[in-house]
């Protein structure tokens, strides 16, 4: 069944993270996946569109897509969600996230269900946001790419597997939202990169 849902893309921030606002068309309701900082632009399109937050969910816990979770939580009260992996990189800092993510886990935002899958490999708790047929994949699969390994609890060939078996497997009209638009298109779908990402052609 397909699902409407409302996204808007904002590049933000000193590492060009996308920042994704991605809310039920009916309710209003969203969610503010990787507040990666310019808390100004990203409240300036949640009031222009008239939208609602609910959770702000993080990919992963690297530094440039968690910048605005401890300020846009305070502005709209809301709850902080990361997969409880990452956590660790959070509490370095002395920050706290509020929910601690699993595999399968599901949000529910409005007429949406936004569907966790756990994808290790660049960080140990990165995960892919599934809702309708969109893929939020962070740093874990980017247009043409995947995310580094060398950083502290990367992994390559975690990081295929997790490509290979719970991305790739998705249907391939999935469209793909990465977390940096590093590739020769912002977004993709999954059929395409099936054919064209490297790290599928070259490496599976
Ligand atoms: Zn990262
Ligand atoms: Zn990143």
């Amino acid at each position: 069944m397909k699902t409407d849902l409302s996204i808007h893309c904002l590049n933000v921030g000193d590492f060009a993270v996308n920042t994704y606002i991605v809310a039920c068309p009916e309710t209003r309701e969203g969610v503010i996946i990787d507040p990666g900082g310019e808390d100004e632009k990203i409240i300036r399109v949640i009031n222009d569109n008239k939208i609602l937050p609910r959770y702000i969910i993080n990919t992963h816990g690297h530094r440039d897509h968690v910048h605005g979770n401890a300020s846009l939580s305070r502005h709209y009260r809301i709850s902080t969600a990361m997969h409880v992996a990452d956590q660790a990189f959070y509490k370095e800092k002395n920050l706290a996230i509020d929910i601690g993510l699993h595999d399968g886990d599901i949000l529910t935002v409005g007429s949406l269900d936004i569907k966790v899958i756990h994808t290790p490999g660049h960080t140990p708790g990165s995960v892919c946001l599934y809702v309708g047929d969109c893929l939020f994949s962070g740093d874990t699969l980017f247009v043409g790419n995947a995310g580094r390994t060398d950083l502290p609890g990367g992994d390559l060939d975690t990081l295929i597997r997790s490509i290979q078996e719970r991305i790739i497997v998705l249907p391939p009209e999935t469209r793909l939202y990465p977390g940096h638009d590093y590739g020769p298109t912002p977004f993709s779908t999954l059929g395409r990169e099936i054919k064209e990402n490297i790290y599928i052609t070259d490496f599976m």
